[in-house]
């Protein structure tokens, strides 16, 4: 496969990036040993990069990062693509306007879907960043495209960026690879508020429109302005 000078730049950049947001995992503790992985879209390419399989995260770095194509090849790079790259392309397949999918075992997220259930809304942060529930998705045997499938039937036409996979763990997805780490960071600290919250009693429902407000608020005008 030829690769243009260009896509070979957006890689070299995308390397470094997508190396240097692994070291969240660890830091936000959402991972053990070398579970977890985060991949990023090559904008102007049908390419992902991604972390390599078993590799340490103190071992990662820009060069042993891995170039897969969008059926989750190994396109360049001298290690095998993580186990989950199959999961990663598929939902770069199936949902263009992704640019980036983390996955992750942490623990109280993976709690929840070990019992199947979704975290429902009761912080108004989950409002703003999940506009609703974390829903659950589907029992799915690594292998093939179900757990890819899992994650997008589940997440297209949902706000959630964050899905419980039953039974595994943690996806996010975001229009950047920092964005699905975000939502992989908020995701496991709303799952241990709530599980916390429900040991102690039963957490009081946030009404729909003022979750339907507080979303709209935190998406569109939250933060800084972002350069045109
Ligand atoms: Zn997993």
């Amino acid at each position: 496969m030829t690769i243009a000078q260009d896509v070979t730049s957006q890689i070299t950049r995308l390397r470094q990036h997508v190396a240097d947001l692994h070291r969240e995992l660890p830091r936000n503790a959402l991972v053990v040993w070398t579970a977890g992985n985060v991949s990023a879209r090559v904008p102007d390419a049908d390419l992902l990069v991604i972390k390599p399989s078993g590799v340490g995260y103190d071992e990662l770095s820009a060069d042993n990062m891995v170039v897969a194509d969008l059926d989750g090849n190994l396109v360049d790079g001298a290690y095998k693509p993580s186990s989950d790259t199959a999961a990663h392309a598929y939902v770069y397949r199936h949902m263009p306007h992704i640019g980036g999918v983390v996955h992750t075992h942490s623990t109280y997220a993976t709690a929840w879907s070990a019992r199947g259930e979704a975290i429902p809304c009761v912080l108004t942060a989950m409002a703003d960043e999940f506009g609703g529930e974390i829903p659950v998705g589907p029992f799915a045997l690594i292998g093939d495209d179900s757990i890819g499938r899992g994650i997008v039937e589940t997440l297209s036409g949902h706000r959630s960026p964050a899905v419980l996979m039953r039974s595994h763990g943690v996806f996010t997805i975001g229009r950047s690879a920092r964005d699905a780490v975000k939502a992989a960071v908020m995701c496991e600290d709303v799952a241990r508020t709530v599980h916390i919250a429900r040991q102690l009693g039963t957490p009081l429902p946030i009404e729909e429109h003022h979750i339907d407000a507080l979303y709209a608020r935190y998406q569109n005008v939250y933060g800084q302005s972002q350069p045109a």
